[in-house]
C-alpha cells in the first residue's frame, strides 16, 4: 500500500473514532495518527518518511545510517545517562537498521509494542498521556491495512515469520489495486469534508 493511502486511512480512522478517545479532537492528536501510520514503511528507504532522512535512497544507507544513530543512542546511554528510554530508542533504530521491508519487526505487533513505549514515554514527558492512543491507532491501521495486500505482514515476527494476510488481498501498483487505492481516497476525501463541519459546528 502506498504511502498516502496510509496517511488517508489513518485520517479516516482518526475522524471516525475521535469521540471515544481520551483527546477527543485534537490536532496533535491528527498529526500523531498521522505520523504513526507512515511510520512502519521506515523499513522501505524509498518511502515518504525515509524521503526526507536518507541522503541516498538505498538499503546501505538504511541500514548504515539508523545503525549508527542506534549505536551511538546505545553506547551513550550506557557510559553517562543509563536511561530506560533512551535504551528502548537506541534498540528502535538498530531494528529499523536491520529491517527488511514488510520483513521484519516494524510491521509487527513487538514492533508496534516497542514503538508505542517510545511514543507512551515521550507523550507523558510532556503530560500528554492521551498521545500513546493516538499513536497505536495510526500503528495498528497500517497493519491492518497492509494485511490486505497480497504481501502481508509478519505480524508475529520474531515468534513466526509467516506472513498474515486477509482471504481477500490484492497486489499494491497493480492496476486494479491503484484503482483500489485511488477509490479508498475519494471516498477519505468526501468523509472528510462531511465531517469537518461536524468537528467545528456542533
Ligand atoms: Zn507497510
Amino acid at each position: 500500500m502506498k504511502g498516502r493511502t496510509h496517511a488517508g486511512m489513518g485520517v479516516i480512522t482518526f475522524l471516525s473514532i475521535y469521540k471515544f478517545l481520551p483527546g477527543g479532537f485534537n490536532y496533535l492528536g491528527m498529526i500523531v495518527v498521522l505520523f504513526a501510520s507512515i511510520l512502519p514503511d521506515i523499513d522501505h528507504p524509498k518511502s515518504i518518511v525515509n524521503k526526507y532522512i536518507l541522503p541516498f535512497k538505498n538499503k546501505m544507507t538504511k541500514a548504515t545510517l539508523y545503525g549508527c544513530i542506534g549505536a551511538v543512542l546505545l553506547w551513550y546511554n550506557y557510559l553517562y545517562l543509563d536511561k530506560p528510554i533512551i535504551k528502548a530508542l537506541g534498540i528502535v533504530f538498530i531494528i529499523i537498521a536491520v529491517s527488511s521491508h514488510r520483513g521484519g519487526l516494524t510491521h509487527s505487533l513487538m514492533g508496534m509494542s516497542l514503538f508505542s513505549f517510545v511514543a507512551g514515554y515521550i507523550g507523558n514527558m510532556y503530560n500528554i498521556h492521551y498521545l500513546v492512543y493516538y499513536f497505536m491507532i495510526g500503528y495498528g491501521m497500517h497493519l491492518i491495512c497492509d494485511m490486505f495486500t497480497n504481501m502481508g505482514v509478519p505480524l508475529f515476527y520474531p515468534f513466526r515469520k509467516k506472513k498474515v494476510k486477509f482471504p481477500f488481498t490484492y497486489k499494491t501498483n497493480s492496476k486494479i489495486g491503484s484503482a483500489i487505492e485511488q477509490l479508498l481516497m475519494i471516498c477519505g476525501l468526501l468523509f472528510t469534508i462531511y465531517k469537518i463541519p461536524v468537528i467545528f459546528y456542533k
